[in-house]
Parts: structure tokens; C-alpha cells; sequence
């Protein structure tokens, strides 16, 4: 059987998730290059490919009307896409311009105004063409995408976790931030990271976004309780979920 033909694309964001992968040492993603031909991937080779390709792996939110025949051209040639990283899956970080007008000039300054820097509100990739698979994070947990890649090539359909970072958080058995006076996120976080932030004594940001059917009010009544004033605990949240919040734009 020819090897699968895997290519890396991005999009809107600041292409850690393509560095995440990048990390060669480790021997995760060598064994799965024993595997896949890796036919495209810009942080890591110059190669480009029109061929038809077997997983497109698309990384970035769909941000810019002018990038969607691109979008829509790699879907055509591809049998299988993975969104991969928050801003691909959700719109991540880049979803909280969506809540602001001011964004270009705080960021930008007296070179707001460039042509280049115009565009739409920051979506997920679903947002332009079909999505067949989601690996959320920011930046993506690599050893997933791995798993779901490998799942794929082994006939098995992948499992993404819909349930909160609070039960891989108590399966480790982890004493809760709360106990400790933290703010956490971990009861409306994804899990599938396997809570390490807690573990090491890190409140949950949420960087995996919303588990399904997230509980906002009970998370800000629990951060209010926990001592945050009211729009602290109103917006707490906001950082990796600006589309997946009740108050999205
Ligand atoms: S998800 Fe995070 S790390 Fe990945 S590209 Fe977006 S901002 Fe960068
Ligand atoms: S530390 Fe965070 S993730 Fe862990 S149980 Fe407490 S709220 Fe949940
Ligand atoms: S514990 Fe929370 S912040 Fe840490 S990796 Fe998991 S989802 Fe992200």
C-alpha cells in the first residue's frame, strides 16, 4: 500500500502548533514519519504539492474572506482534514477581536491602517469548508493529533474528549487549585491534555477551549465565590473560547 500523504497548511496564527511538531527529538513524531510521507509543511521544508493528499492538517482561524478558495482548494484535494490547534478549531485567540474595535490599534499602532492587516471576524476553519476531525489546544497537543493520525491509518475512528479537564484532573488525583485559593478553568476546559496544569500547580486556562455543554454560570459563581470580583469572573473564561462563550460576536 502507497504511504499516506500528509500535508501541514496554515492559516490566521502564529504557527506554534507547526512548531509544536517541529520538536524532531521527539520520538512520537519520528515513528509516525516512519509512516506518512510528509509532503508539505513550511516550518520544517520549502517542498509545496498540488497532488491530492491523503490528511490535510490545517492549522489558523478562517480570518480573511480571500483565503477561503485556498481553503476550499485543499479540501478538494484532500480525502481527509484535521483542524488542529485553537485558533483552527474554535478561532482561539484571535476571536477576541471579534469583541473589540481598537484591536488593530493596540496592536499595531500608527501601522493599523496597512492594507494587509484587514479582515473579517476571526472562525474556526469549519467556518469555510467541512471539518472531518478537531485536535483543540493551544498550542495543539501533538501526541493527539499523532493518536488521531495513527487511529486513521488503522481503520479506528478517533475519540475526542467532549467532558471537562476536572475528571482527567481528579483521575491523577490532584489537589483542586480551588483548595489552594487559584482560579480555575478546569470545569468547563476539554479535557484531553490529561490536566497537567493543575499537576504542576497551574490553574486550567481553558487553552482546549469549552467542553461540550460548558456551565458558565456555575464557573462564575464558583470564581466569585473563590474571591474574583465580578468582571474578573465574567470574563475569566474569555482567552481561549471569545467564539464558544453564551456572549460570542
Ligand atoms: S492555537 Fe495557539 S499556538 Fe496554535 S497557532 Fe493558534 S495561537 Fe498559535
Ligand atoms: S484543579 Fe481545576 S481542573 Fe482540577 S479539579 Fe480543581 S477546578 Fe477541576
Ligand atoms: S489543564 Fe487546562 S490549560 Fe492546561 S493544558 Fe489542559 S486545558 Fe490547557
Amino acid at each position: 500500500m502507497a504511504r499516506p500523504k500528509v500535508a501541514f497548511f496554515d492559516f490566521t496564527c502564529c504557527e506554534g502548533c507547526q512548531i509544536e511538531f517541529t520538536n524532531y527529538g521527539d520520538a512520537a513524531f519520528l515513528e509516525l514519519i516512519k509512516h506518512v510521507d510528509v509532503v508539505e509543511f513550511r516550518e520544517a521544508m520549502s517542498e509545496k504539492t498540488k497532488d491530492p493528499i491523503d490528511i490535510a492538517l490545517i492549522e489558523g482561524s478562517f480570518s480573511r474572506e480571500a483565503d477561503r478558495p485556498r481553503l476550499e482548494e485543499i479540501r478538494k484535494r484532500a480525502k481527509i482534514v484535521i483542524a488542529y490547534g485553537q485558533c483552527a478549531t474554535t478561532g482561539g485567540i484571535n476571536a477576541l477581536k471579534n469583541h473589540t474595535t481598537d484591536y488593530k490599534k493596540c496592536v499595531y499602532g500608527k501601522d493599523a491602517e496597512m492594507p494587509h492587516l484587514d479582515s473579517q471576524k476571526a472562525l474556526p476553519v469549519d467556518a469555510a469548508i467541512k471539518v472531518d476531525y478537531k485536535a483543540f489546544g493551544c498550542p495543539v497537543n501533538k501526541y493527539e493529533v499523532l493518536q488521531i493520525v495513527s487511529h486513521l491509518l488503522h481503520g479506528k475512528e478517533p475519540v475526542i474528549p467532549t467532558y471537562p479537564v476536572c475528571v482527567e484532573c481528579k483521575r491523577r488525583e490532584t489537589v483542586c487549585r480551588y483548595q489552594e485559593g487559584d482560579h480555575c478553568l478546569g470545569q468547563v476546559a476539554r479535557a484531553g491534555c490529561g490536566a497537567p496544569c493543575p499537576a504542576d500547580g497551574i490553574p486550567c486556562e481553558a487553552c482546549r477551549g469549552f467542553a461540550d455543554s460548558p456551565n458558565e454560570p456555575a464557573l462564575e459563581k464558583a470564581l466569585r465565590s473563590a474571591g474574583l470580583p465580578e468582571r474578573r469572573a465574567k470574563e475569566k473564561s474569555r482567552m481561549f473560547t471569545a467564539n464558544q462563550r453564551s456572549d460570542s460576536k
